[in-house]
């Protein structure tokens, strides 16, 4: 499992989360699982007790080679009969520094293409150097994407001979495209710049080498697979997609349900499950205090927790003056709750609005504790994404019995099932167009459905509870194509 992240060692996103998960689901079905990430300034060898390798290693790169050193250790969680060990690359010039991509003052570290360059290059390096050498070599996200440019364009032969390349797209939107000056960083001759298809409109587009190269590439849903295929969410790679007709597919996350499961969960109240739900009553109340909303169990909460950024539909709910969360909250008896970070317009939106509505109150910060509380307490939880690839908090939401209201897209729209009032059917309220409208007329429907259709309301936060998103499920999926990738390569 080749990674820029990978929690509790280093995390932006959703990636570090999935990589952990999945390489645990993986290792518990018998399989041996080894992860390599880059050894960031923040990981602390001696606090984590990282064991350090023997010998430096040297890594062939274009303009020479270059050392760095390794340290081991092991994967939390997995078990002292199969191990996960996890290797971290130590290159001083490279990852000795604060940020992971970036800082805030330079989101992308100029020198991006020639650190993750290396990463890739040193996986291989160190398989040779600890003599272990994968069936499988899976790799996320554009800073990883070079390794199976490296396996395809090189390393495949002698003990890579059997190895085959996996590649996970989590976000399409990030690519990693720089000017092409930087591919000699790869040592790759330049007739691979357009037979591996780094070229991109003149510059170099290492996701899309990487999609080009690896011999089989998904994305985290089957819908989000499908709707890249588009050039309505391909971001410009749809055709680049569409040229790899079966062996790009789409895979569901899983949700780990020793953190998210409201019948252990330290961070809320009083536990609760389908069977007695008195918990959630609580959570609520709690919720309510919390934010000095006045207490009112039968007024329906709205939560919201999510990154502020365009990705997420922020601009149609708190766009000034056309946003619809103000229209919502002086329009309808609810209370909305919100706890995100993101773009300043948006925080600043969202602090103007808890100044003018005494419905609406927000948090604006990180506090993966009080995220727990708000599944719990929120009758609703909103999600208004322009696209999501898999998307983690409407299967939290569904686990808490908090009905999703969602934008119809992606990872959403295969995890949410719309409501239907005459049948009582579904899990949640769905929207197809991404417009401020649309999500006023949702909400309102909600509502509505909870004023008026109580049992309805009740017997859907009951089928949302009982459905399984566990990693051991998905975790399957991905053995499935592995074991076809091999197959298909190695006959
Ligand atoms: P994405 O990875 O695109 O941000 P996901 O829904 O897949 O979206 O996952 C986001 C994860 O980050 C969820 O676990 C969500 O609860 C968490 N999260 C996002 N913003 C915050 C916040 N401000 N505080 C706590 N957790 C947050």
């Amino acid at each position: 499992m080749v990674s820029s992240e990978a929690v509790p060692f280093a995390k932006t996103g959703g990636l570090a989360d999935m990589v952990s998960a999945l390489s645990l689901a993986l290792a518990k079905k018998g399989h041996e699982i080894r992860i390599v990430i880059p050894r960031y300034y923040a990981i602390n060898k001696d606090e984590l007790k990282l064991k350090t390798l023997e010998g430096p290693m040297g890594v062939p790169m274009g303009g020479g080679e270059e050392w760095c050193k390794v340290y081991e250790g092991t994967l939390s969680g997995s078990s002292k009969k199969n191990p996960i060990r996890v290797y971290f690359v130590d290159h001083e010039n490279f990852f000795g520094r604060d940020g992971i991509y970036g800082v805030p003052s330079e989101p992308d570290f100029l020198d991006n293409p020639r650190r993750f360059t290396f990463f890739c290059r040193s996986v291989f390096q160190l398989c040779r150097k600890i003599d272990w050498y994968p069936d499988v070599l899976h790799s996320h996200d554009w800073p990883c994407a070079l390794v199976p440019v490296f396996l395809k364009f090189g390393e495949r032969q002698g003990v890579f001979s059997k190895t085959v390349s996996v590649l996970t797209i989590h976000n399409l939107g990030y690519q990693g495209i720089y000017d092409r000056g930087n591919f000699y960083a790869t040592g790759l001759n330049w007739d691979t710049f357009y037979s591996a298809g780094f070229e991109d409109w003149n510059m170099m587009n290492l996701l899309k080498a990487g999609i080009c190269s690896a011999d089989v590439v998904n994305t985290v849903s089957k819908n989000y697979a499908e709707e890249t295929k588009t050039q309505a969410y391909g971001f410009r790679l749809d055709s680049t997609l569409r040229s790899r007709g079966t062996d790009y597919r789409g895979i569901l996350n899983g949700i780990d349900s020793k953190i998210w499961n409201p019948e252990k969960d330290p961070n809320i109240p009083v536990p609760y499950s389908v069977k007695n739900m008195e918990g959630k009553a609580k959570a609520k109340e709690v919720l309510q205090q919390e934010f000095g909303l006045p207490p009112s169990p039968d007024t329906p909460v709205i939560g919201l927790i999510s990154r502020l950024t365009f990705q997420k539909g922020v601009g149609e709910l708190f766009g000034p003056t056309y946003g619809s969360a103000y229209a919502i909250c002086r329009d309808m008896n609810l209370h909305f709750v919100v706890l995100g970070t993101g773009e300043a317009w948006c925080e600043n939106e969202i602090r103007s609005l808890a100044g003018k509505l005494s419905n609406f109150r927000a948090k604006i910060g990180y506090d993966e504790k009080f995220s727990h509380l708000i599944e719990a307490g929120s009758d609703f939880f909103i999600m208004p994404s322009r696209y999501e690839p898999s998307g983690l908090n409407q299967m939290y939401s569904l686990a808490y019995g908090t009905i999703p209201i969602v934008r119809k897209t992606g990872g959403l729209a295969d995890t949410v099932e719309n409501f239907d009032q005459d049948t009582g059917s579904g899990t949640g309220f769905m929207f197809d167009d991404l417009t401020p409208q649309a999500i006023y007329n949702t909400v309102g429907w909600a509502v509505w459905a909870y004023y008026n259709r109580k049992p309805q309301i009740e017997a859907m936060r009951q089928r949302g509870m009982k459905k399984n998103f566990s990693w051991e499920k998905s975790a399957g999926e991905y053995l499935l194509m592995y074991e076809e990738t091999i197959k298909k390569v190695h006959g």
